[in-house]
């Protein structure tokens, strides 16, 4: 997200004072006691969150914990890392502090390092690998301590030998396919039509036919419930309910998803602070707002789009145009179009025929849903293009 013009990282503290952590957990306890909330999740995200110490962590747990177990409320910790820093003794304190961690890697060792390289422009897959065997065989057999990874998509891979490099890996309890961050100023493939939905076809397609499957896929496995009626498995991108996720920089800054970063210089900055506001007040926040309700407040064409509750409209981010703001589709319509589409065919012709008599439902026709998502005239006519 900071590769794209937004360098407000520049001017914040590199780590979070004892001040904002405590104001963090006040007032995130008096939010889940107002509201009733029975546990909350605290997701450690960065930057890099391996680079705070490991006193940082210690402390941030056992403050909370004590605070929030005293009222019945049970604390979730998560973390979000690139890998490349964890030790045995990291993995002990994920262990002693029961903080899930996940690890970002793009894919086998070219495609990964084709974008994720360190100060010295030197490929990471290597340091990655390492790190998440050192996680893998700290938490081997413990079924409550999967590690799950996050990839970003990289269509100038092949998507077979991507998959297939993930389910070689092993030990390996979930993939989650990001798609790159782009906007109608801001989009860096535009290759073919429907460059993303093209390289997930052919994973979706491989890994739905397994008798078992290796590894989950969080994207499909999210869509496969919606097509199915689950609601409840709506995502922060997809779906159609509300997203409950609030960032706070370590300044305290109370800011909406920081993915919104993309959209220009200092764009998710307001003057709201854990230091003196409480969570309610930031959700009077026009952008964090918006987000929340992003799969609410959708464009006219997202809203007789048959695909809305499904779809929701696509990731907030991923819908932002200067003439427009976020007043238009996603920016991977098409993608997201066809993807639903193929995902919920291939349901539905599993389907026994008594049952598509007996529902009615019958497969989705690509061709109408096509002409239905091209209707949509881009707000800008030329993308700029970022490496
Ligand atoms: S498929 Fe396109 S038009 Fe339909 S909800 Fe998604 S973004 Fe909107």
């Amino acid at each position: 997200m900071y590769n794209k013009g937004d360098g407000t990282f520049k001017s914040q503290p590199k780590f979070m004072s004892e001040n904002i952590v405590d104001n963090i957990l006040k007032k995130t306890l008096s939010h889940c006691v107002d509201n009733n909330l029975p546990s909350f999740m605290f997701a450690f995200h960065g930057g890099e969150p391996l680079l705070a110490s490991k006193q940082f962590y210690k402390d941030f747990v056992a403050k909370c914990n004590a605070m929030f177990l005293l009222k019945g409320i049970q604390p979730v910790y998560s973390m979000q890392t690139n890998g490349m820093l964890i030790t045995d003794e990291w993995c002990n304190l994920f262990e002693e502090l029961e903080i899930y961690a996940s690890i970002s890697i793009d894919g086998d060792k070219s495609t990964h390092d084709d974008y994720r390289i360190d100060f010295k422009g030197k490929g990471t897959y290597d340091r990655v690998i390492k790190g998440l065997r050192r996680l893998q065989r700290k938490f081997q057999g413990i079924d409550s301590y999967k590690v799950n990874l996050l990839s970003v998509i990289n269509t100038k891979a092949d998507p077979i030998e991507q998959y297939e490099h993930f389910r070689n890996l092993g030990g390996i309890n979930n993939v989650d396919f990001l798609f790159p961050d782009s906007n109608y100023e801001y989009n860096e493939i535009e290759a073919t039509e429907t460059p993303i939905a093209d390289y997930l076809i052919p994973i979706f397609d491989r890994w739905f036919c397994e008798e078992e499957k290796t590894i989950g896929i969080r994207l499909f496995k999210t869509f496969i419930n919606m097509i199915l009626g689950f609601e409840n498995f709506s995502t922060d991108s997809y779906g159609s309910l509300e997203n409950k996720i609030l960032v706070i920089e370590t300044d305290g800054a109370i800011e909406s998803v920081d993915v919104l970063k993309i959209c220009g210089h200092g764009f998710t900055k307001n003057d709201y602070n854990i230091l003196w506001n409480d969570l309610e007040d930031a959700l009077q926040e026009p952008l964090i707002d918006l987000y929340y309700y992003s799969h609410v407040n959708l464009c006219d064409q997202c809203k007789s789009c048959p695909l809305s509750t499904i779809c929701g409209g696509g990731y907030l981010p991923h819908r932002y145009s200067k003439l427009n703001g976020f007043d238009n589709p996603s920016v991977y319509c098409k993608d997201l179009a066809k993807l639903i589409c193929h995902i919920q065919n291939s349901i539905v012709n599993e389907f026994p025929n008594d049952v598509r008599e007996l529902t009615g439902i019958n497969p989705l026709n690509w061709d109408q849903l096509h002409a239905y998502v091209s209707q949509y005239q881009s707000p800008q006519k030329t993308a700029t293009v970022v490496g």
